[in-house]
């Protein structure tokens, strides 16, 4: 089985991604999945917890999010917590992290996309040549069917690499 991309770390959840975290990446910005990785993919409520971690990100990087889901979809997070977005996008193409890229005016070493899913998220982010880092699903049990069909193969990568990718 060929290994898919590496993420550079791999956390429980976006709030234990600490901001000296993200520093020791060198990066300036940050790309923001939102489905699994904000919230639950069926919920309207943002835990207060990733709120105040939002908040506190946005004082030191500059931050997107780019979703694979509809404008309307990405608004129920993005309007609260005051974040540009692209929407509609395909994750894994390339052309979406270049979009980010522009939208931030960053090169994309200095970008690092946090996300849920290794295919999509982490594969797009790496191929364009940006830091990235894995976040556990929130719900994974909510997911699409062709996304839980990626979660064994993903869950088998993410125990592989485990030891030394943790947060
Ligand atoms: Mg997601």
């Amino acid at each position: 089985m060929k290994p898919p991309f590496k993420p550079d770390r791999i956390s429980e959840s976006v709030q234990n991604i600490s901001i000296k975290l993200l520093m020791s990446l060198e990066v300036e910005g940050i790309i923001l999945d939102v489905d699994n990785t904000l919230l639950p993919r069926t919920s309207n409520n943002i835990d207060p917890k990733v709120v105040d971690w939002v908040k506190e990100i946005k004082k030191r990087f500059k931050v997107i999010i780019i979703s694979n889901n509809s404008r309307k979809k990405i608004e129920r997070v993005a309007i609260p917590l005051e974040l540009p977005y692209i929407s509609w996008a395909v994750k894994p193409f390339r052309i979406y992290y270049r979009m980010a890229e522009k939208k931030l005016k960053l090169k994309p070493k200095s970008i690092c996309m946090i996300g849920d899913q290794l295919f999509t998220d982490i594969k797009g982010a790496k191929k364009s040549g940006m830091k990235a880092i894995w976040v556990k699903p929130i719900s994974p049990e909510k997911d699409l069917f062709w996304t839980k069909s990626k979660r064994k193969r993903e869950a088998y990568w993410i125990s592989k690499w485990n030891y030394n990718l943790f947060l």
